[in-house]
Parts: structure tokens; C-alpha cells; sequence
């Protein structure tokens, strides 16, 4: 080829979602990628209803009302926050604004595998760190910066694993960063793990820690793409440099306050995520099938090893189901399964005690 990309840019393997169909079904019960089995907030809904009327204007530049909105919902400062087509945009500009050529990136052996799909976007290298029995390790994290470091991606609860770190452990490995890293801590499942906030007191007082969360999860809205980044003004407002002005549309922008302002619907959700959490764990290991206990809402289901992942896989499609093949986490005996309601959760459980009782 004669044209040549800017560094990195090859290096990129496409990212995969989770499968949504399976031929000939039409009663598919999509487990694969973490959405909500709820949705969004019915205000949410009628927010995007109204916001229709008003799509021949451009939406606002600098998202004040949504940014007033999280705000007050969260208990952070609207200054210090900046929003984004996801939190993947927001993710995006700090790799861009602070990385490039030459420069480092960390992430952890079974991290979310946009972390080094936005390294190499921004031309710079992403190194991986290995973790211990599943769980990041602040030591070995610590252990790898090195001169060329500038930022360290970690998702709290983690995906695919659904563990944590504590967030004494979290504090440790900000304090002990040098201050040219930016250490990234992606809250996308922050709602579901109690008594969490996310980091936000380190994001707060520290000039090098970035806290991302999204509309995406808890608040139902996947696809529309919002989400947004809390941090020291002083970084904040190097990302918002390379803010495209017109980033989120007036639906989004409307959409995405509504829900923030929803005060019941995070609570509603958690519970019932929650509840289904703990009867899928459960299930699963009365089913003799490994799974860490998880923090967010989905579950990491070990089988013996990839050809019985397989196996689950196939039979979980035979009766409609869809979960997550993990294997370019570094699982390739995992299967992540979403939490589902109440009556999905039946249906998983049972299609998994089918495949169970047919192996006899
Ligand atoms: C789902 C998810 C996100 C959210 O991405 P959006 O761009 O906000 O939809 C971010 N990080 C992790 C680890 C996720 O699993």
C-alpha cells in the first residue's frame, strides 16, 4: 500500500462485541454485553421523545446542564467534568492529549480490551501487566513504570472478571505513581459494586487520576453513547482541546440528564442485579463451574477448559441464549454472562443444568 497510516494504527485489532443474533431465532436472550435488562429510565425515554422537536438546532458545546446534572446526582464539581461519545471517547482523549510516540500505556493481562486499541489510536505502546489470580496487582503495576510511562488504564470492577480492587489499594497505587502518570480508573460498572464511588475522592485530589463512567450500563442507554470523565481541572481542560465542539447530540444531551436525575433507578437496578447475581453465582458452582464473586453485573463463569467453554457455548445457543466467548482476555476456558431479570436468570440457569444433566 502507498498510503501510509500514522504509527500504531496497524497494530490495531478490530474490536468484537458480543454476538446479538442467532439465525433462524427470534427469541433470543442476549447475555454478551452488558446491557441492562431493564433499560433506560422511562424518563429517559421521553426526554429523547421531546428532544426530537428540537434536532434542527445544534446542541450545546459545553454540555453545562448534563455536566449540573452529574453534578448534583454524584457530588462532584461540573467544572471537572467532561463528557463523551462513551466513556471510550473520554478514554480516547486522555490517551491522545497525554500519549504518543515513544510513550507507554499500561493495562492488565485480562483488561478491557480497548486499552490498547486506544494505546496504538494515539501511537503509543501499550505494556501489559500480568495480574494475580484474576485481580489486578498494584505491585507488579507499580513494578512496570518506567521512564516512558504516561498512563495506566484499570477498569474497578474489572471486565471480563467482575473483581475489585479496595479502594485503599486504589489509593496506594495513585499515591505511589510517579505525578507525570495519569492514572485512568474506569467506574463503567462503579453503580453496581456497593458502597463504591468510584474513585472520585482520589479524582478529586489528585491532579493525575481521571475517573470515567458511562450511560451505557446501569443507566440502559448503550445505544445512544454518552459518557463522561471526572478529574483535575487542569487535565480536563487539556482533553477538552481536542473535544470535537459538538460531540454529544441534543438527544444525547437529553437523554443521558434525565436519567442522571432519575434518584430511583440506580437503586432499583442494583438490587435487582444484585439479587440475580448471587442466584447465577451460586448456580454456577452448584454446578461445579468456577466464578470469582463479581462486582458488577455480569459473571465470569470458568469451565475445565476451552473445549468445554465451547461446548457451554454451543449449548447455551441451542436454546436461544447468547453470552461472551472471552478467550482474547486470556480466558479461553470463560464465559462471561451478563445478570439478566429475574426470568432470564431462570432461563440461563436451566439451559446450563441441561447441559450439565446431558454430560451424565
Ligand atoms: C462497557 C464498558 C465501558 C463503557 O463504554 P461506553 O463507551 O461508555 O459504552 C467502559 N469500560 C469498560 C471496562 C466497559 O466494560
Amino acid at each position: 500500500m502507498s498510503l501510509t497510516p500514522q504509527s500504531g494504527i496497524m497494530n490495531i485489532a478490530l474490536y468484537e462485541g458480543g454476538k446479538s443474533s442467532i439465525a433462524g431465532r427470534s427469541d433470543v436472550l442476549k447475555l454478551s454485553s452488558n446491557e441492562n435488562p431493564l433499560g433506560p429510565p422511562p424518563s429517559a425515554k421521553a426526554a429523547i421523545l421531546l428532544a426530537v422537536s428540537e434536532v434542527y438546532r445544534y446542541p450545546s458545546t459545553d454540555h453545562a446542564e448534563l455536566r449540573d446534572a452529574i453534578g448534583k446526582a454524584y457530588g462532584l464539581e461540573p467544572e471537572q467534568i467532561i463528557c463523551g461519545v462513551g466513556s471510550d471517547e473520554v478514554l480516547q482523549f486522555v490517551c491522545q492529549a497525554f500519549a504518543g510516540e515513544g510513550d507507554e500505556i499500561i493495562h492488565t493481562e485480562h483488561g478491557f480490551s480497548m486499552y490498547p486499541i486506544l494505546a496504538h489510536m494515539a501511537g503509543a505502546t501499550p505494556v501489559n501487566v500480568a495480574e494475580t489470580e484474576r485481580v489486578v496487582s498494584v505491585d507488579n503495576i507499580l513494578a512496570a513504570v518506567t521512564d516512558a510511562t504516561r498512563i495506566v488504564m484499570l477498569a474497578n470492577p474489572a471486565n471480563p472478571t467482575g473483581t475489585m480492587l479496595p479502594e485503599g489499594e486504589l489509593e496506594r497505587l495513585a499515591r505511589n505513581l510517579p505525578e507525570s502518570v495519569i492514572l485512568v480508573i474506569d467506574g463503567a460498572y462503579t453503580e453496581y459494586a456497593e458502597g463504591y464511588s468510584g474513585g472520585a475522592e482520589l479524582a478529586r485530589t489528585m491532579p493525575n487520576v481521571l475517573m470515567t463512567r458511562t450511560f451505557s450500563k446501569v443507566y440502559g442507554l448503550g445505544g445512544l453513547r454518552i459518557g463522561w470523565g471526572y478529574g483535575a481541572r487542569g487535565m480536563i481542560d487539556v482533553m477538552t482541546r481536542i473535544r470535537q465542539p459538538f460531540n454529544l447530540s441534543t438527544i444525547q444531551l437529553a437523554a443521558a440528564k434525565a436519567a442522571v436525575e432519575d434518584q430511583d433507578w440506580v437503586p432499583a437496578c442494583t438490587a435487582l442485579n444484585a439479587a440475580q447475581r448471587a442466584r447465577l453465582t451460586g448456580a454456577l458452582r452448584q454446578l461445579g463451574v468456577a466464578c470469582d464473586e463479581s462486582f458488577a453485573n455480569f459473571v465470569l463463569a470458568r469451565f475445565s477448559d476451552e473445549a468445554e467453554a465451547s461446548a457451554v457455548d454451543l449449548a447455551l445457543q441451542g436454546e436461544g441464549i447468547l453470552v461472551r466467548r472471552v478467550t482474547g482476555y486470556g480466558f479461553p476456558e470463560g464465559l462471561r454472562m451478563t445478570v439478566g431479570d429475574e426470568e432470564q436468570t431462570g432461563r440461563l440457569i436451566a439451559a446450563l443444568t441441561k447441559w450439565r444433566e446431558g454430560q451424565a
